[in-house]
């Protein structure tokens, strides 16, 4: 999509890179024992390893690395059969070792690429650098007591994927969809929860900006651990402008790190951007490198499910769905596979609308999750059913949604209960239609008189008497015959 910021002057455009932190979903922490559960007492699940004691020894967990082929390959990614631990160091009171261990010049996973669909119809293919694994940090926090800071070691091991991007992001919406589209991808895997607002998913934004058509990159600043997609798209805009502004007044920008700001919606400075060799990065000796052979990685390409983008191929092309549609209800494996079983053997397109319409429509004010819905994939299908056999007008079918959800039964025994089966026998319809029309004779000599509008008033009476169960394609025909 193009998309540029206009000033007086110029016109500019965003150069934007994502690297993102995913917790990988595994038992117990990277090179630990301790267990990984979220929501724990402080400090429940940590090992002499995680709370960094001298002379312990880190043993990878097999897991962790099986949790990333996996995503690699959800990302199209090249598998790296040759990878290397690396020391990252630096001090700060969550990393006690005063290193944290990483990958640097040899990741597990390579070059890859994720295709993304845009609001104007548009998709884009962005660039995965690489994907490595890592240990997390402890938890500082810093909002308990005025005057002290407590470190919970919980999290400390915990293994990440950092999935690093190419600078292919030229607008915020751009950035948005990837990080939707990611998270998608890691939920179908069972490999991350995505969960951004509980920090199972960090997102940091490089950006920069230049003068449209201008080549080469300028200085970037860093945006650290944006929490919602929200927060990203807001941030990249705000930075952007804010550089656009220094540049105009003729500054320059320096590389920095800088905070998002929740409640101003702008960033703020953090610190100036340390490079690579601040780190002094070198191998990591209480770790062998990583070999993985190709049996393993063919073993991993077994366990890999439908992803997002095949799945909603498929669903066009099996059940004769939008893109829009497809796109919404592929976006998590749960929506699909409810859409799936309700679509079976039954008319697809149909069941996404009741979906996407009156069940969406039902969880969201109720705030409830499609897990919670009172309604079954089954019940949806029968209903599609229902009206298609014209046992029931597309009209009563939403009083039966209704009753559904308010007391969970198939729509059929519904139907029988409360006698809404729709009326096709012309004799019975006719014998209502007639004595419709005996109450109104002013409006008969009305319409034939030439206000012929009045048709619509006999349809609804009909309707109306019938208690809605006539059906109304009969009716139209036999009125139209009645009133010549
Ligand atoms: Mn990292």
């Amino acid at each position: 999509m193009t998309y540029t910021i206009k000033t007086a002057q110029n016109e500019w455009e965003i150069v934007c890179g994502l690297e993102i932190h995913c917790q990988i979903i595994s038992k117990s922490k990277i090179f630990s024992g301790a267990s990984t559960e979220f929501g724990d007492d402080a400090n429940e699940n940590v090992s002499f390893i995680d709370a960094g004691m001298p002379g312990m020894l880190p043993v990878l967990n097999k897991e962790c690395v099986r949790q990333a082929v996996k995503t690699g390959l959800g990302l199209n990614a090249q598998i790296n059969k040759y990878s290397v631990f690396s020391r990252k160091n630096y001090f700060y009171a969550d990393q006690p070792n005063g290193y944290q261990i990483t990958q640097y010049e040899y990741p597990i996973v390579g070059k890859g690429k994720v295709k993304i669909e845009l609001s104007d119809g548009s998709s884009k293919e962005i660039g995965i650098t690489r994907l490595h694994i890592e240990q997390d940090a402890a938890k500082s926090i810093h909002d308990l007591n005025p005057k002290k800071s407590y470190i919970d070691f919980n999290r400390a091991g915990v293994g990440l994927m950092e999935i690093v991007t190419e600078p292919d992001f030229r607008a915020p919406e751009e950035a948005g969809a990837f990080l939707k589209k990611l998270r998608s991808i890691v939920r179908y895997l069972g490999t991350c929860d995505g969960n951004m607002d509980e920090g199972s998913m960090r997102c940091d934004a490089s950006i920069s900006v230049r003068l449209k058509g201008e080549q080469g990159m300028r200085e970037r600043a860093e945006i650290k651990n944006v929490n919602s997609v929200k927060f990203a798209m807001q941030a990249i805009e705000n930075e952007a402008k804010r550089q656009i502004e220094i540049y105009e007044q003729g500054s320059t920008i320096e590389q920095q790190t800088r905070q998002f700001d929740q409640t101003t919606g702008q960033t703020k400075f953090l610190r100036l951007k340390e490079y690579a060799d601040d780190y002094r990065y070198f191998p990591e000796p209480d770790l062998p490198p990583l070999y993985l052979t190709d049996d393993y990685i063919e073993d991993v390409k077994k366990e890999m499910v439908e992803l997002p983008d095949a799945k909603k191929e498929r669903f066009i092309k099996d059940f004769g769905l939008t893109a829009y549609d497809a796109d919404i209800l592929t976006e998590s494996r749960q929506t699909a596979d409810f859409f799936e079983k309700a679509a079976k053997g039954h008319d697809g397109k149909k069941v996404a609308n009741w979906i996407l319409g009156d069940l969406f429509a039902n969880l969201n004010a109720n705030k409830l999750t499609l897990e919670q819905s009172p309604i079954t994939p089954e019940m949806i299908g029968e209903l599609v059913d229902l009206i298609e056999t014209n046992v029931i007008s597309g009209k009563i079918a939403k009083d039966v949604f209704v009753y559904m959800w308010e007391n969970p039964k198939m729509p059929s025994q519904i139907v029988e209960e409360k006698g809404l089966k729709q009326v096709t026998d012309t004799g019975a319809i006719e014998t209502v239609i007639d004595s419709v029309l005996a109450a109104n004779p002013d409006n008969i000599a009305a319409y034939k008189g030439g206000k012929t509008n009045l048709f619509g008033f006999f349809v609804g009476q009909v309707m109306k008497a019938s208690k809605g169960a006539a059906n109304p394609q009969i009716v139209n025909e036999i009125l139209k015959k009645k009133l010549g």
